[in-house]
């Protein structure tokens, strides 16, 4: 299991290209997603970072290498209020996002969110 961190975008593109140079592979969504939890972590002041992680896979089913990308923010005092904000930022929340943020107070049915049936 490996991690590779990233001060921007760019870096992280260029890691990216390099990788998947043969066959070009990676998910828009995914980028534009963590880049609003980049950005909103940003616009709070906080040093936001991109992180690749590669995690083999452990049952049968799922025994290849993962490729994970994920913003995140290396600081020791996140308010929570902050947290939440960064938490919340992209339009459509991940079930980790969803997770975080009601651990952290937030009701989804007060909010005009829209989820899919699962994550009720
Ligand atoms: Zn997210």
């Amino acid at each position: 299991m490996s991690k590779i961190e990233f001060d921007d975008e760019e870096k992280l593109r260029e890691f990216l290209r390099k990788c998947w140079r043969s066959d070009p592979w990676w998910d828009e969504e995914i980028i534009e997603h963590e880049r609003a939890h980049f950005d909103k972590a940003k616009e709070l002041g906080y040093n936001p970072r991109y992180l690749v992680e590669y995690i083999q896979g452990t049952n049968h089913e799922d025994d290849g290498i993962y490729q994970f990308i994920q913003a995140f923010v290396k600081h020791s005092s996140v308010s929570d209020k902050d947290l939440l904000a960064i938490c919340l930022a992209p339009k459509d929340l991940s079930k980790g996002d969803i997770r975080i943020a009601k651990r952290l107070g937030w009701k989804p049915e007060e909010n005009n969110y829209v989820l899919d049936g699962s994550l009720k």
